[in-house]
This record gives structure tokens, C-alpha cells and sequence, in this order.
């Protein structure tokens, strides 16, 4: 059986679903691996240590294609890609369904059994297979070293002959894998780290790290209970910012990371409180691909408001941390088809009454099979 890998094509798409390590696990499994020349380049991998590992070159995503059984991708293949995609096909890749609508039938109607990794149920047993988890991590490091690079102080206290230089203020709005990561990078640059979530679980996590935890403790927030925060009533979205109104002004670095799955992210910093920022503030938008946390972040740019603070919204963080993302993210895939390989037929198997394939499957032989996707009957 044939698993082919091709050059991202999106802008923006650094990374690559399959490193040399990853394509010799692949082999071991029985399968035949083809990689479309130049994928691995901007993540750092050349075609030469791809053909090293065992994989086909190929000139271009036709040839790649072509006997292809199963297709691995960081994000869902553009329509003139899928096109060239035989039906039967298994693609394993994240496909941001919330933010285009349209893919789920198309996928269906090409007869592409779509697995949608970001999907994966956050469960003990997926997590290794968790492609959210292993990205925001990374997005949460790269956020702090963007801001370090951006902030023209620096981030620890420095005591010198001429002077001391106070150290960094920086406040983390919502504390899971990217927003954690980013504290314990701030602390370790010897900033002054506080941290905020709606999630109780969220306050030890984030005084666990050497961080001061600020939040709003009521009644709603006691039941954020889940792996996701919900959609927070206004009466809190109140009462957050009435604290977030005399926290943010005190801080030099705001890194926004606060999702609510499937929703368009909160606005939790307003342009307000940015209007009340010191000059030379940052503001480090993660959540930007979704709207942003701040009100003023615009998606994809980099801006400084007229009080002089950096608001940085780039789409893609994973992406700006391509080698370690590729890493990461092919061996997610790999554990994905090495759990669900049938080691008999040397084929994926996936067992639809198993948890994982309920989360991540939304077609299956030209239908729609997850039911988020299936259509209302009318
Ligand atoms: P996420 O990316 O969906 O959201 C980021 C954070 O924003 C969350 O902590 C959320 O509570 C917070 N948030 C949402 N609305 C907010 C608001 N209005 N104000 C402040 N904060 C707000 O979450 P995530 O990082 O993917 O993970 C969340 C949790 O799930 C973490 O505790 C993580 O450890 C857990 N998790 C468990 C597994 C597993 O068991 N397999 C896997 C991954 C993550």
C-alpha cells in the first residue's frame, strides 16, 4: 500500500506531515512511501535525507499520488489538489472545518475518507496522537520568544553599574497547553509572570509554573470542569473585564491565548484597555486565527496603535516553528495508523465503534459519517 506526502501548498504552511524518521516507521509497517520533491524545505528536511529514509521522490503531487492509498497532509489539499485524489483514499490531516464549511461534502462527494487529527477526543489514550496539544505547545514557546525579540527592554531584572533594568510584566490570558507553555518560558527568561483562565483546574497549573494566578472565581467558572473552557455567560464576560480592565495596564507583555472549541475566540482585551497600555507594550495574539482575544489584533499583521503598543496577530504559530512542528506533528500521524494498523491485511483498519475513530472520522466510502457534519434532515 502507498502513502504519499506532498508539499504544503497553503500560504503561510511551513511544515510537513512526515520527517526521515517517521517515513522509515512508515516503511517498517509495509508500506511504500512517496514524498513530492521539496516538501520537506522549509521544515528543514532535504528530498536527499527523505530518499535516505527510503522514500520515492517525486517530481511533482500527480506522481505522488498516483496508486496512492493513503495521504498524509498538515492541512486539507486545496480543491485542484483533491481532484487528483482517488477516491478511496484515506487523508490524515487537520482540516478546520469551522472555518470552511464547504470541505466536509467535498470530501464526501470525492469519496475521501477524511480523518480530521484536530478532532482527535482528549482522552488518555489519544494523547499521543493529540495534534492540538503538540502545537499549541510549541505556538506557546515561539509566542514568548516573539514578544522577547519585539519588547525593546528585556525580560529579566538587571542590575548593572549604570542603572537596573526592572524586569518584564507579562500576563498570560488563558492557561491550557499553548498558555502554560508560554508562562514557563517567561518565567525562565526571568519575566514577572501572572496567568488567567475560566478553568478551575487552570489555577494550580498556573501557580505550579511560579506564576501568580488572577481570575474571576464564581459560580460559573466552578463548573468549567472539561478539557474546554464553554461559552461564558455576559455576566462574567463582565466581571473578567472589570479585572482584566486594571490588570492589563499594569503589564508590559499580554500573550493572548484563550479558545473556546468551535466558537470564535472571546475579545478579552479591549481597545480600551489597550488605549491604557505604556508605550512599547506587546501584545501577542495566539488566538488571532480565530478572531484574536484583543479587539484590536488584526489577523495576520503586525500593528502599533497610536499609544505605541505592538499588537502581533500572525496566523499559523506552528507554522513559524516548522522543525519542531514537523517533528512533532508527523509522529502524531505515525501513532495515529500505526494504532489503527492491521498488521494482516497491512491496511489502516478503522473500527467505527472505537472512541478515536468516532471523534476524528467525518467520511467514509462517499458519506458523511461524524455527526456534526451529517445534514439535518429536512
Ligand atoms: P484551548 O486551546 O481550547 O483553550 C486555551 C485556554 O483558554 C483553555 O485553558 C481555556 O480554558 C481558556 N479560555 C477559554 N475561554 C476563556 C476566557 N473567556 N477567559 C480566559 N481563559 C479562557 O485549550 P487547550 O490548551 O487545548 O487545553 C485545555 C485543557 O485540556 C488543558 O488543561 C489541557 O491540559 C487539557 N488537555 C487534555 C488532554 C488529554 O487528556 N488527552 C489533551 C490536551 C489537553
Amino acid at each position: 500500500m502507498r502513502l504519499a506526502v506532498l508539499k504544503e501548498r497553503r500560504a503561510g504552511e511551513a511544515r510537513v506531515a512526515a520527517t526521515p524518521d517517521t517515513v522509515k516507521k512508515l516503511i517498517g509497517l509495509g508500506l511504500s512511501v512517496a514524498v513530492e520533491a521539496g516538501a520537506g524545505l522549509t521544515a528543514a528536511i532535504s528530498d536527499e535525507e527523505f530518499a535516505a529514509a527510503g522514500a520515492q521522490i517525486t517530481p511533482d503531487a500527480a506522481t505522488a499520488l498516483n496508486g496512492a492509498e493513503i495521504l498524509f497532509a498538515v492541512q486539507a489539499p486545496e480543491p485542484e489538489i483533491r481532484t487528483q485524489v482517488a477516491p478511496g483514499t484515506l487523508l490524515v490531516c487537520t482540516m478546520n472545518t469551522f472555518g470552511n464549511p464547504e470541505l466536509v461534502p467535498a470530501l464526501a462527494a470525492a469519496k475521501i475518507d477524511a480523518v480530521a487529527m484536530e478532532m482527535m477526543p482528549r482522552i488518555t489514550r489519544a494523547q499521543s496522537m493529540d495534534v492540538l496539544s503538540s502545537q499549541a505547545n510549541l505556538s506557546g514557546y515561539r509566542a514568548l520568544i516573539e514578544a522577547a525579540g519585539a519588547f525593546a527592554r528585556g525580560f529579566p531584572m538587571m542590575m548593572t553599574a549604570a542603572g537596573t533594568v526592572p524586569p518584564a510584566r507579562v500576563l498570560v490570558i488563558g492557561a491550557g497547553v499553548a498558555g502554560l507553555q508560554a508562562i514557563a518560558t517567561a518565567r525562565r527568561l526571568g519575566g514577572i509572570v501572572s496567568g488567567t483562565d475560566v478553568r478551575p483546574a487552570a489555577k494550580e497549573e498556573i501557580r505550579s509554573l511560579g506564576a501568580t494566578y488572577i481570575g474571576v472565581d464564581d459560580e460559573e467558572s466552578a463548573k468549567q470542569t472539561g478539557p474546554y473552557a464553554g461559552q461564558m455567560s455576559e455576566e462574567f464576560r463582565k466581571k473578567q473585564a472589570d479585572l482584566m480592565a486594571t490588570t492589563v495596564a499594569k503589564n508590559d507583555i499580554i500573550v493572548c491565548t484563550a479558545l473556546v472549541q468551535g466558537r470564535k475566540a472571546p475579545v478579552i482585551v479591549t481597545s480600551e484597555m489597550v488605549a491604557a497600555m505604556r508605550a512599547g507594550s506587546i501584545i501577542i495574539d495566539l488566538a488571532a486565527d480565530s478572531g484574536g482575544n484583543c479587539a484590536d489584533t488584526v489577523p495576520g499583521e503586525t500593528i502599533t496603535t497610536a499609544n505605541g503598543v505592538t499588537i502581533i496577530g500572525h496566523r499559523n504559530w506552528p507554522s513559524r516553528i516548522a522543525v519542531a512542528a514537523s517533528q512533532l506533528y508527523a509522529r502524531n500521524l505515525l501513532t495515529f495508523i500505526t494504532t489503527f494498523w492491521d498488521k494482516d491485511a497491512k491496511a489502516p483498519k478503522l473500527t467505527e465503534t472505537d472512541d478515536i475513530i468516532k471523534g476524528v472520522l467525518l467520511t467514509k466510502g462517499g458519506q458523511i459519517v461524524h455527526p456534526n457534519f451529517i445534514p439535518a434532515a429536512a
